[in-house]
């Protein structure tokens, strides 16, 4: 994310926050700097309030983070913006118990603090005769350091429990969803969390509406956004599970022998090639980045000497979204693409532009032929 200053960093992983954080904390600090009896005293305690809430929420996203680091994900750090903080993980596949342990770490970080500060906030509640949730929220406004616990217990509470909410985008629906992959598969699991999540902000907007709340209609948008990018992924996840590599990889000349000079690969400029020996067997891969590396020594070397001599390969019928899948894993940007163990051409990322546009063009076919449906049945009217 541009425009964010860096904060602190934590196992390497970087805590970096929005400008936009300045507009809650001026606010943060006009609300108690003017509702205090001491106006001194109101804004150094919303200071201390907003540090409080942004290092639990902070938490909560390091929590994510670190669960996401150990299950093999690359994370680019985290930003705090007003409506809570992301935590960028680069998209991987996973399996759906590591998929739920990520999800879970944030909301149980946020649990078990709240369950360590109980004891102050119930020791605080009974001396000072407060006996119900009301009474509780109304001490809540007044700037005192007790107060501070209660805050901080509260927001911690109010985290955990809105984000244990099974929608999507929220923690909560990530669990429901990896739980329902296990019993009823992807499509389904899917399709059930973007319900939920459409449901879930529908809601929300309506509280926004009803309590005139602009920063629960900010989040509510926020959550329908999120649900329609995740059944925009979804769909193109499911038709790219339909169609076969086969389909859009490139000859490229057959590869690149083994024993050919390094100068060969330098031919039609760098890129990523396979290495096919004479029966026409994947040997290896020359990456671009070791042509490159080695270009200085290309009239010395053979293509033998630089290519990495563990490709991972796929079969042509093999789903493009596997294939995807496989070059997520091995962290390469093309994968060779056989058939009975012959080479038969090269997936690269790049061909995954030509998918993209080739579902767009299916699926524009598709809401013309819906449209004329529809012309037809109104005619038939
Ligand atoms: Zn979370």
């Amino acid at each position: 994310m541009t425009w964010t200053w860096r904060l602190f960093t934590v196992r390497g992983i970087e805590v970096r926050v929005h400008p936009t954080m300045l507009l809650v904390v001026c606010w943060a600090a006009w609300h108690w700097g003017t509702h205090a009896f001491d106006p001194l005293l109101g804004v150094l305690f919303s200071l201390f309030l907003i540090i409080a809430i942004f290092v639990s929420v902070a938490g909560h996203e390091l929590a994510h983070a670190i669960f996401a680091h150990r299950s093999g994900l690359a994370v680019n750090g985290i930003t705090l913006l007003p409506i809570g903080g992301v935590a960028q993980i680069e998209p991987a596949p996973l399996l759906p118990t590591q998929e739920a342990r990520i999800a879970w770490a944030g909301p149980a970080l946020n649990l078990c603090v709240t369950l360590l500060l109980t004891p102050v906030v119930v020791v605080s509640c009974l001396s000072r005769g407060i006996n119900s949730i009301v009474q509780l929220a109304m001490v809540m406004r007044e700037a005192s350091v007790t107060n501070f616990v209660l805050v901080v217990w509260g927001a911690n509470l109010c985290l955990a429990l809105f984000n244990l909410v099974p929608a999507f985008p929220l923690d909560g629906g990530r669990v429901l969803r990896a739980w329902l992959t296990v019993i009823f598969g992807r499509r389904i699991a899917g399709q059930v969390a973007v319900l939920f999540g459409y449901a879930a902000g529908v809601a929300l907007l309506l509280a926004g509406l009803y309590f005139r709340d602009p920063l629960i209609g900010i989040i509510a948008v926020f959550m329908l956004a999120a649900t329609l990018i995740e059944q925009r992924l979804l769909r193109l996840e499911l038709a790219m599970r339909r169609l076969p590599v086969g389909q859009f990889a490139v000859w490229d000349m057959g590869g690149i022998a083994p024993d050919a000079s390094l100068v060969h690969a330098l031919h039609g400029g760098p890129r990523d090639l396979a290495v096919v020996d004479a029966e026409g067997q994947v040997v290896g891969m020359l990456w671009r980045e070791d042509v490159l590396r080695y270009a200085a020594l290309a009239y010395e070397l053979t293509v033998r000497d630089v290519m990495d001599p563990h490709p991972v390969t796929v079969d042509l019928s093999l789903p493009v979204y596997d294939a995807y899948l496989r070059m997520l894993e091995t962290g390469h940007p093309a994968v060779p693409v056989t058939e009975r163990g012959r080479y038969r051409g090269i997936f690269t990322a790049d061909r995954l532009l030509h998918v993209y546009r080739f579902l767009g063009s299916q699926q524009r076919k598709r809401d013309y032929s819906l449209v004329l449906a529809e012309l037809l049945g109104l005619v038939a009217r």
